[in-house]
């Protein structure tokens, strides 16, 4: 070991107490959590700094079964350019279904009538729909699949706790294993315990909202049509899946949430069929059914010494425009692509610049989402009708601007502003 090294765990055993007994393992990154953004990132940073470069996903969850993930989720356009730009998208092309219209509606819940204010055509660029509709069960697994022929190191292990140093970053699972690395990755969810032990606060505030979420067959064809009902408790939204299945995803105050998703078999039935209505013809519950508690949370700072966070541990929103993952594979892009570029040019990947241009190239774009799907949230979550006679213009207009809803468009695709290459379907 070299003396420099050997200085620096004796600067660790004073830090933490505890003593040093070094590392089992060496790695370059170890990325926790093995959901979408973790499993995503691993890929492509060993796509891009070839096998060299080692990286490992620490997740107890790796291995389980996903069938109890009722969710589906719209991969935005530039989303689906990453997942094909690593070789996922040809695993779930079968499996996805593309959204090539869209219609919002704002009513109350007893209106006969649901008066169509907003209408938009799918595509991006022709041929290029602006999202595809997937069931996370099988995203997850195509990205396992990958990351195990890229020969990413997966352990179905927790990251318990960690200390950073000059030159490294002690990792330690739940096994009882440490590893040491240059960058350690939060990608551990909304509850991120990495980022709860970095120190990160993050500021936000729960709605007093669920989103319920199932799957509903159908008997007629949705022709790829999503439809976006705002209710006053919420919007009702209904994404089409393949085959003549629609994925719910349905906003109620919390307490009306848990009592409808505890409703009996046919009691459920009666309270969807009321948002869903009639137009696709008789509707059955084709899925498990499930209320998220929602909420907005933004980390004040994404990184730290060593520590980068990615996904839902950096920010959730409100899933009111369906961005939260899209938002999530963001940061996947802009990380991969500052950490592939300090390697090539033999820099520390988780030194100080690498982070701070990772974390600038992130922030201003999360922060305007969180707003945007914040006040989206308040301004259609309620039973004013002052507030629905107002957004019920601005829906109008934008329907009638062209230039508007191209813009909107392009926005919900992700391919507005400083757009990373993975999200360009360029390789790093
Ligand atoms: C109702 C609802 C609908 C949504 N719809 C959409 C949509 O249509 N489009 C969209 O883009 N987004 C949507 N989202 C948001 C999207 O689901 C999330 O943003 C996304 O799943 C976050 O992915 P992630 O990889 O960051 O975190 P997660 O998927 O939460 O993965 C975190 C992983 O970390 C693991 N883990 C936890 N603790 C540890 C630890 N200590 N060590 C190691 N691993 C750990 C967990 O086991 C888990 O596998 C929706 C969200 C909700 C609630």
């Amino acid at each position: 070991m070299a003396k420099t090294e050997r200085k620096t765990e004796r600067k660790t055993e004073r830090k933490t107490g505890r003593p040093v007994t070094g590392p089992d393992e060496r790695a370059d990154v170890l990325i926790g959590g093995g959901g979408f953004a973790g499993l995503a990132l691993a890929i492509a940073l060993r796509q891009g700094l070839g096998d060299s470069f080692k990286v490992t996903v620490a997740d107890p969850a790796l291995g389980r079964s996903h069938t109890g993930d009722a969710r589906a989720s719209a991969i935005a356009a530039a989303a689906r350019r990453l997942f094909e730009t690593l070789g996922v998208w040809d695993k779930v092309a079968d499996r996805a279904q593309p959204i090539l219209d869209m219609v919002v509606t704002d009513s109350k819940l007893q209106d006969a009538m649901r008066p169509t204010y907003l209408t938009f055509g799918g595509e991006v660029a022709p041929g290029e729909p602006f999202a595809h509709m997937i069931e996370n069960p099988a995203l997850v697994d195509a990205l396992v699949e990958r990351a195990k022929a890229d020969g990413v190191v997966l352990r179905a292990d927790a990251v318990t706790g960690f200390e950073a140093t000059a030159d490294r970053i002690d990792v330690h699972l739940s096994a009882g294993r440490a590893i040491a690395v240059k960058l350690l990755v939060a990608a551990d969810g909304a509850r991120s315990a990495i980022r709860e032990a970095a120190g990160i606060r993050s500021v936000g505030w729960n709605y007093d909202q669920a989103g319920i979420v199932t799957t509903v067959a159908h008997e007629r064809d949705h022709h790829g049509r999503a439809e976006e009902h705002f209710l006053p408790a919420g919007p009702f939204a209904i994404l089409p899946l393949l085959g003549k299945r629609s994925s719910i995803v349905w906003t109620e105050e919390k307490r009306e949430a848990e009592r409808i998703v505890a409703l009996p078999d046919s009691g459920f039935h009666a309270e969807l069929e009321r948002r869903f209505g009639l137009k696709l013809g008789d509707i059955q519950v084709a899925g498990p059914r499930h209320a998220y508690p929602l909420g907005l949370s933004m980390a004040r700072s994404f990184i730290a010494e060593r520590l980068a966070l990615i996904g839902d541990a950096a920010h959730v929103i409100h899933p009111i425009a369906g961005q939260g993952l899209n938002l999530g594979l963001r940061d996947v892009a802009a990380l991969a692509e500052a950490v592939v570029d300090a390697a090539r040019l033999g820099l520390d990947p988780g030194g100080p610049d690498v982070l701070e241009r990772y974390q600038r190239w992130r922030r201003f774009d999360t922060a305007a989402m969180g707003i945007a799907t914040d006040g989206l949230n308040r301004l259609f979550s309620n039973r004013s009708d002052a507030l629905r006679l107002v957004r019920d213009v601005g829906l109008g207009l934008v329907d009638r601007l062209p230039g508007l809803k191209h813009w909107f468009i392009r926005e919900a695709a992700g391919i507005t502003g400083e757009v990373p290459k993975l999200l360009r379907g360029e390789a790093l």
